[in-house]
């Protein structure tokens, strides 16, 4: 790889988000278990990508495992008013305080994985998804294949690197183009930067400087990661400084120019 490295300027505590995750991952993974295959009946996916968008999942699943976080969380509140919520959320209308938030998240992404495990064991055409962006500009390639949510998350995989996106969503994870912008197909080597922080082993920010993007690759050849979702929670803090680098980045250009 010729890109060229920077630092990135990082802080952070995690351990108390971490904790309130951990309880709530494992009611999730339970509810899994025991309702999982009972849902799993009841989904149908399109013919072509995406195969079940979030807006499209089945409503009772996603209120079944939300009112189950809320009562673990010991929060009262009706189904009915979960219910009108999440329309309301449908219509992109988002007043919700940031816990019921997270419960309402870890929900939805708990239905959406059944989706991710059924389309991966029906299996699906690649080439229907895997596809270098500058060939397909109607086809945005980090847009999960699933449930459609854009995914920022690219993992390298052993053991000859070849890139996937994965998605923090549903789980799912599908092959991009190995090398350049996952987001404008960008080529050229001088103009991805490859940012890091010493505190993040096997972690790199990939900034396009064509495009002004950027993504979080994580070498999964040197980081192991068991959870994805919490990976990427767990690193948001090299996102936010990623974000100032390049703010600071076009604040230099146009003192320059
Ligand atoms: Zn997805
Ligand atoms: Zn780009």
């Amino acid at each position: 790889m010729t890109a060229k490295k920077s630092k990135l300027v990082v802080s952070e505590n995690v351990e108390q988000a971490y904790q309130k995750y951990r309880q709530l991952k494992l009611e999730v993974d339970d509810w899994l278990r025991n309702r999982g295959s009972y849902w799993l009946a009841s989904l149908s996916l399109n013919e072509e990508s995406p195969y079940l968008p979030i807006v499209d999942l089945p409503q009772d699943a996603i209120i079944e495992l939300w009112q189950r976080l809320n009562i673990s969380a010991k929060v009262e509140i009706a189904d009915s008013t979960l219910r009108e919520m999440w329309e309301q959320l449908k219509l992109g209308k988002t007043a919700m305080d940031p816990e019921m938030a997270t419960r309402l998240q870890m929900a939805v992404s708990g239905v959406a994985k059944l989706a991710s495990q059924t389309v991966n064991e029906k299996g699906v055409p690649e080439l229907k998804y895997n596809a270098r962006a500058s060939e397909r500009p109607e086809k945005n390639v980090v847009a999960c294949p699933v449930c459609d949510e854009i995914s920022t998350l690219a993992v390298l995989t052993g053991p000859d690197g070849k890139r996937m996106m994965h998605c923090t969503i549903c789980n799912f994870e599908w092959p991009v183009q190995r090398t350049g912008c996952l987001f404008c197909g960008s080529e050229d080597s001088k103009k991805l930067l490859y940012l890091d922080n010493e505190a993040f082993p096997g972690i790199e920010m990939g900034v396009c400087e064509v495009c002004g993007q950027y993504f979080k690759e994580i070498d999964g050849r040197k980081l192991y990661a068991a959870d994805y979702f919490w990976e990427d929670m767990r690193t948001l803090s090299l996102n936010y400084a990623t974000e100032r680098w390049i703010e600071e980045q076009v604040r230099k250009d146009n003192q320059i120019n």
